[in-house]
């Protein structure tokens, strides 16, 4: 096999030849996707051409490829811009080459992966989660590789109409245009790996992609020897056809394990993460067998190698299989066998179930998810509360605050609360100045889309321009932004519509910012869209409320760095752990939010406002109210006399400190690291 360093320099080599060579530095950075969370990476490109950079979805190497010449051109005459390019360039490279530190060496495979918005194979949080804890290893060093799967068609892209209703459309990406790096043999001719699936061999090819010294390895069966069906098994993420998800659970687990043998590449840990990939649990043990064992001797075996977490209690996440259903993507094994180790209770073979029933160790994603996964599952399943990657998730301006008093290298000791001790000193006048910004950049923000959005959908002109004319800087943002699923109660905004509409249009009023796609099968969700769009009627709706349409990743960054306070209200215990508030923390936004999920451990009663809710749509929707009408923003507007409300800088404060070192990624990390990963790990 050709080395993955080899196969990195010759596709940096072929976009390089393709621009000035002033900026080879630039194409060296592009396949490196490090470069999306360091200081100054967005600027470096964004510095050629804006336009083609933010309609690329910030793609580096889509902007080489193709921005005209004269911009290329005029970005190699720019001699700080390449000089900037080179430091970065040759951090990266440094990054790239240091050494893993001692431990186990851990396969993680999952579904979806979020790593950026250019890479468009992850649906939501678990996407997120993976994405985090990829990139936080690949910081501290930690011997991981993540595998999964090359969605050429993405997940579903969201338009909505006048009535709000949801439409899904899909969109190619030309894999020439994205940042991955193909996995090659000896002569140079793409790796391929075979699964059996529906009776006959899919081929799908192994592509890499480069976060620091992690590496993520997706399968794509979009190739010229296989049939358009075949072809189709890797085109969308979470598709309808769930005969069409069991070949792409199939080909996660089995083509994993054997891409990941054919490259050579030895792992201690297989990490189930979600049920999806468990077949790699029997493909393992495939492999482990003697001849005339049987399938579950060999499991026993493999079984210590195995760990699994688990992300969520609700029934969709955790679907069942017919048995002959699952006999087209077995094969190589005995499938009674298989569907014994898989059976639930009712008898039907599931992911999850299988998954619990090969893995040494399960853990659930926050402590209250601990107590509901052993009720569901009955079997000891311990916790490691979800976090999330500070340098991805922390706006730049408040990164620059808190560098400014956190002292030389902080991030690195993220997770340890002393570290965020010096927030103290920070005068309340900077941290609202920060405040003060990112709302700001964020009403930009809104002004454009919601116009852009608005004309699209075709509404009445006064309408279009509403948003983008009274969307205010000094009023305060509300923000609910996440996969609208129907435990998460989107609907409960407008439980009482004469008391939402007051929050809009009182003396002090609040801005609020929707965001976030249904599936396309969750038709009860989808309505709730739809619900809140019935107040469009009233034009202070139209002035204080946008839905913005499409929610990604680029566009969670910007909400979350911009909202002031952070709503979430799912109907409990259904939230795992959520974890949007946590990005919105980082930022110095403040959750108002059910005790359910990660709430329930980070609220400590100064740090921002809760919901103690028994799952009563109308009670929680009048807790919200007056959380909102009589706390929330009274105390944004009491003001000293410099104009800051200190009372709810305070809380910023405290949210920071509370926080930050418990729901970073590092703290996630240190975690798998001690309870999941090691041979002798306390979570078995
Ligand atoms: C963080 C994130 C999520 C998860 O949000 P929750 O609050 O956990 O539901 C979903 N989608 C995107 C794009 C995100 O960035």
């Amino acid at each position: 096999m050709k080395s993955h360093a080899q196969c990195f320099d010759d596709r940096v080599a072929a976009l390089a030849n393709r621009v000035p060579a002033a900026l080879r530095f630039h194409a060296r950075i592009a396949y490196d996707l490090g470069w999306t969370y360091r200081p100054g990476g967005d600027e470096l490109f964004r510095a050629i051409e804006p336009q083609l950079w933010e309609s690329s979805g910030r793609n580096a190497v889509q902007l080489l490829s193709t921005a005209p010449l004269s911009c290329l051109h005029r970005a190699a005459a720019d001699d700080g811009l390449v000089g900037r390019a080179e430091a970065m360039s040759r951090a990266l490279d440094e990054i790239r080459s240091a050494p893993f530190s001692p431990g186990p060496r851990v396969a993680f495979f999952c579904a979806e992966f979020a790593l950026h918005q250019s890479l468009a194979i992850y649906g939501g949080g678990l996407g997120v989660l993976a994405g985090d804890l990829l990139k936080e290893a690949a910081d501290a060093g930690v011997d991981l590789v993540g595998v999964g799967l090359l969605y050429h068609r993405g997940y579903f892209r969201q338009r909505l109409d006048r009535s709000g209703r949801q439409h899904e459309y899909w969109t190619e990406a030309s894999k020439e245009l994205l940042p991955i790096l193909p996995v090659l043999d000896d002569s140079g001719a793409p790796l391929a790996v075979e699964v059996f699936i529906r009776g006959h061999a899919v081929r799908a090819l192994i592509w890499r992609v480069q976060v620091g010294r992690a590496s993520l390895f997706l399968l794509d069966t979009d190739v010229e020897e296989n049939g358009s069906v075949d072809r189709f098994i890797t085109a969308q993420l979470y598709v309808a056809d769930r005969a069409f998800r069991l070949m792409q659970y199939a080909l996660l687990g089995i083509g994993g394990v054997r891409a990941l043998r054919a490259m050579g590449i030895e792992r201690d840990v297989f990490h189930l993460n979600e049920g999806h990939p468990a077949l790699a649990a029997v493909e393992l043990a495939r492999g482990a067998m003697a001849p005339g064992e049987e399938l579950r001797a060999a499991v026993a075996r493999v079984r210590d190698k195995l760990v699994f977490t688990t992300h969520t209690p609700v029934a969709a996440g955790n679907e069942h299989y017919e048995d002959d259903e699952l006999a087209r993507v077995i094969h190589d094994v005995p499938l009674a066998e298989v569907l014994t180790l898989g059976r639930g209770e009712e008898g039907k073979f599931g992911m999850t179930e299988l998954a619990l029933s090969v893995s040494r160790s399960a853990n659930a994603v926050s402590a209250v998810h601990g107590g509901v996964a052993r009720a569901m599952w009955k079997r000891p399943i311990g916790h490691v509360t979800n976090g999330v990657h500070l340098p991805t998730w922390m706006a730049p301006p408040m990164r620059a605050l808190l560098d400014r008093y956190l002292g030389e290298g902080w991030s690195r000791r993220a997770s340890d609360p002393a570290t965020w001790r010096a927030v103290d000193e920070i005068p309340d006048g900077e941290l609202w100045a920060v405040r003060n910004e990112l709302r700001s950049t964020l009403v930009d923000f809104v002004r454009v889309r919601s116009e852009r959005d608005r004309l699209a959908r075709g509404e009445p002109i006064d309408y279009v321009e509403a948003a983008a004319r009274t969307f205010d800087p000094r009023v305060i943002v509300v923000g609910f932004a996440r996969r609208v699923a129907s435990y998460k109660r989107l609907h409960l905004l407008i439980h009482d519509p004469a008391r939402a509409l007051g929050l809009l249009s009182a003396a002090h009023p609040i801005q609020v910012l929707l965001a976030g796609k249904a599936h396309p099968q969750d038709e009860p969700a989808k309505t709730f869209i739809e619900r809140v769009f019935t107040l469009k009627g009233d034009p202070v709706v139209g002035r204080r409320v946008a839905y913005l349409e499409d929610y990604d990743l680029a566009m969670a960054q910007t909400l979350v760095a911009g909202c002031d306070v952070w709503v979430n209200i799912p109907r409990p215990p259904l939230e795992a752990s959520g974890t949007s508030g946590m990005k919105a923390a980082l930022c110095g936004g403040l959750n108002l939010a059910v005790l359910d999920g990660w709430w329930s451990e980070g609220y400590d009663g100064a740090n921002g406002w809760a919901i103690a809710s028994n799952g009563d749509d109308a009670r929680d929707a009048t807790a919200l109210y007056d959380l909102l009408e009589k706390q929330v923003v009274p105390e944004f507007h009491a003001r000293d006399e410099h104009d800051v409300p200190r009372a709810f800088v305070a809380r910023i404060r405290a949210s920071l400190k509370s926080i930050g070192p418990r729901f970073c990624a590092s703290r996630m990390l240190a975690d798998y690291a001690r309870q999941v990963w090691p041979a002798t790990a306390p979570l078995r």
